[in-house]
């Protein structure tokens, strides 16, 4: 442990912030202490489901005189806390806080106590208990080769804190060591540095290999990743590897060996050079909830992305991206997720555009980002609080307020600014925006002040911005202003869904629907039409459904990102031959994206289906998405 005085600066910064802290979903003193490095020993015990070991903070003291240390934690079971080495009184609450947990308070002793120590070591012995929630823990049975047990972690965004004790908030950043025990191969959001010592297993258990990780660049705690299990690796680029089940590897190491590179390349042109040494993808079970978690280091990935066609690795492109939106600059708290995900998916747009070189890629692109931000304003409402850019989360849990709105408005809002101030100005923004909050954590007027700040002596650009509405932009609830997209490659699917329309209004009388209507079409492509046919306010017949589900081959498509939208709009249609597969569907993938909508479409066709849907699969689902679906049920129950 290093002792120096305190700072200056750090007794300023103190001062400055002390009263306000910035995020409201956290239980702990943050603004009295800050985590600068987190050391976490973990044996994974795959028969107990449980993460079991000691916790050592290295907290910076940033109040005088400030004898307590809080800490988050969630469903965890705390048997010892030393600060320094020696033991220290500590109390862990009774009762929960929902959605935020159980504070963890430690007692900084008068030994302790002086404030001519700037920094504190202190060591929590700790396991996790099954109410964890960013734990999934898969049998062998539940995984592809069915050979060994398998489990991953998922934190963001506020589930850290039920795997460690910690200042469980983005504002926080720090280092990492990670020494993991495990039967099985080990990835967690570092770089190794090397497994070593064996020891044997007691009472028919298998031994254990420990792993060992570090990440020098400050992250939050929301990036803490673990995964284990039968894993294997294959090279994907001159600095990345892809990790998955021996048995997908191949198909993995196809999917994404041509473009992971030239991705990497591409972000490096609009922001700077990639600062996190390696880039590499694990590619889970299916259950995963989300596309994809942008863990540092390891890109963790829904197999659906794995479409057997190169359709998906936009999915890589914005995961990606997060290497400098989001793990190198963060948003401050969850009110400002658009900080996060609206920087990634305009920087996942612009990559996809250097990449074709063709800006009409990127629109193509926003154009499904519309209608995914279309469907979470509908789904909310026009006037939820939830639908503004800037969101009120006190007291509520993030994961409830998780759409498409922070990631759609947020990157209408930068390609909005982007056309203010004109393309290379704003190009020369962005490498400025990324380097001024290098490991640091920023919020919305933040973002602004930097903005206004760059053009200040840029008498045009700064008129420009000073007039914006910025009120509106962040707090108004419902619909951004819509840009003028360029529909180039949307016309064609429009088209052909309008003939679609027809048909089924009785009207058309020489569209004879056939296979070679879509044969040039990009999977993409095929998913606006799709989406087009969605919307109609008619649904289409029963029997035109089947007549598309064969004739397009979407019956029997391996890319999900297909087959949902089409079991969606037989749902629509009421068409009963597409029950049964779409409740298979939700048998087979765990990503809320796809689970989302066809559970939705199910319990409106089928309630009791649904319901024994989500009842046989309970434990195949991560237990985020069982929460979203057993929310979902009642909310549909409750309506009726
Ligand atoms: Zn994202």
């Amino acid at each position: 442990m290093v002792m120096r005085p305190i700072s200056d600066a750090a007794v300023e910064r103190a001062a400055a912030s002390i009263h306000q802290p910035r995020d409201p979903n956290t239980l702990s003193n943050y603004n009295a202490w800050r985590t600068k490095h987190t050391k976490a020993d973990y044996e994974i015990d795959f028969d107990a489901k449980r993460l079991k070991g000691t916790i050592e903070l290295t907290l910076e003291r940033l109040a005088q005189g400030e004898r307590k240390i809080i800490l988050d934690t969630s469903y965890l079971d705390i048997s010892g806390v030393a600060i320094a080495g020696l033991r220290a009184k500590y109390n862990l609450a009774s009762s929960r806080t929902e959605p935020y947990g159980s504070p963890l308070t430690i007692e900084v002793e008068e030994r302790h106590a002086s404030d001519q120590q700037s920094e504190l070591t202190v060591q929590i012995d700790v396991q996790t208990t099954n109410d964890c929630t960013a734990l999934q823990w898969l049998t062998p049975a539940q995984t592809t080769n069915k050979k060994q047990p398998y489990m991953f972690s998922q934190c963001q965004a506020i589930h850290a804190r039920s795997l460690l004790p910690c200042q469980d908030t983005p504002d926080v950043k720090s280092q990492y060591t990670f020494n993991i025990r495990s039967p099985l191969p080990v990835l967690a959001s570092g770089l190794p540095t090397g497994a070593r010592d064996f020891q044997p297993g007691k009472d028919g258990k298998p031994g254990t290999l420990l792993y060992t990780f570090n990440q020098p660049l400050p992250m939050p705690s929301y990036l803490f990743a673990l995964a284990s299990g039968d894993l294997a690796c294959a090279s994907v680029g001159p600095r990345s590897t892809v990790w998955t089940g021996p048995e997908e590897l191949k198909d993995c190491q196809w999917e994404f060996e041509e473009d992971t590179e030239p991705f990497i390349q591409a972000a490096e042109k609009i922001v700077y050079p990639y600062a996190w040494t390696t880039y590499n993808v694990l590619v889970l079970p299916p259950s995963f909830p989300y596309g994809g978690m942008e863990n540092p280091q390891y890109t963790f990935a829904t197999p659906t992305v794995v479409s057997g066609d190169r359709q998906n690795v936009d999915v890589v492109a914005h995961e990606l991206a997060h290497s400098w939106s989001g793990n190198l600059v963060s948003n401050a708290s969850w009110e400002h997720f658009w900080l996060n995900e609206g920087w990634t998916v305009y920087l996942e747009r612009r990559i996809q555009a250097e990449v074709h070189g063709n800006e009409q890629v990127r629109h193509f692109s926003a154009i499904i980002g519309w209608k995914a931000l279309s469907d979470s304003i509908a789904q909310f409402g026009e006037d939820h609080e939830f639908t503004k850019l800037v969101v009120d989360l006190k007291g509520k849990d993030p994961d409830d307020a998780f759409s498409s709105i922070p990631y759609e408005k947020g990157s209408t809002f930068l390609w909005h600014l982007e056309r203010l101030v004109g393309k290379d100005k704003w190009d020369r923004f962005i490498p400025h925006y990324f380097t001024e909050h290098k490991e640091r954590s920023v919020d919305s007027y933040e973002f602004k002040s930097t903005l206004l700040a760059f053009f200040e002596s840029d008498a045009a650009a700064s008129e420009k911005l000073n007039e914006l509405d910025w009120d509106t932009w962040f707090y108004k609830a419902g619909f951004p202003p819509k840009p003028d997209f360029d529909t180039t490659l949307a016309d064609q699917c429009y088209e052909l869904a309008d003939k679609w329309q027809a048909l089924n209004a009785g009207k058309s009388t020489d569209f004879e629907p056939k296979a070679d209507d879509i044969k040039d079409f990009t999977a993409n492509q095929s998913v606006v039409f799709l989406e087009r046919i969605q919307t109609f306010s008619e649904p289409l017949s029963p029997s035109l459904v089947e007549q598309m589900g064969s004739t397009y081959a979407f019956s029997s498509s391996k890319n999900v990102e297909l087959v949902s939208r089409f079991y969606t709009i037989g749902l629509q249609a009421r068409d009963e031959s597409v029950y049964n597969p779409a409740a298979e569907l939700l048998g087979k993938v765990g990503r809320m994206k796809f689970v989302r909508p066809v559970f939705k479409g199910l319990m409106e066709c089928d309630l009791e289906l649904a319901k024994d849907t989500l009842k046989k699969n309970r434990d195949f689902y991560h237990p985020i998405c069982r929460n979203m679906m057993q929310k979902m049920l009642e909310r549909f129950e409750k309506g009726k």
